[in-house]
């Protein structure tokens, strides 16, 4: 299983404005996945879908009775790329 639940991550985003790179620490959205940046260069304000980068919890297969009881709340995981493309809002 690949990806990692985050509480808080540094992402470097890509200005769709002026193309540089830029990074920022962000709390994870869960419901909407989108999160709106402002690039520091030019100030031109945009939006990062990360809906492509959420790791839905798998839907348990049939339950077994070998599996143990599963306690814990699922949590997102995220799999994310070197730099996440921004677009206009
Ligand atoms: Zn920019």
């Amino acid at each position: 299983m690949t990806g990692h639940v985050y509480s808080r991550i540094r992402l470097k985003f890509a200005c769709w404005n002026c193309e540089r790179h830029y990074e920022l620490t962000r709390k994870l959205p869960e419901d909407e996945p989108t999160l709106n940046v402002a690039c520091p260069f030019c100030d031109a304000e945009g939006i990062a879908d990360l809906s492509p980068y959420q790791q839905k919890p798998t839907v348990a297969r049939k339950a077994s009775k070998a599996d143990p009881p599963d306690e814990k709340t699922p949590s997102t995981k995220w799999k994310f790329p070197e730099v996440i493309p921004t677009t206009s809002s």
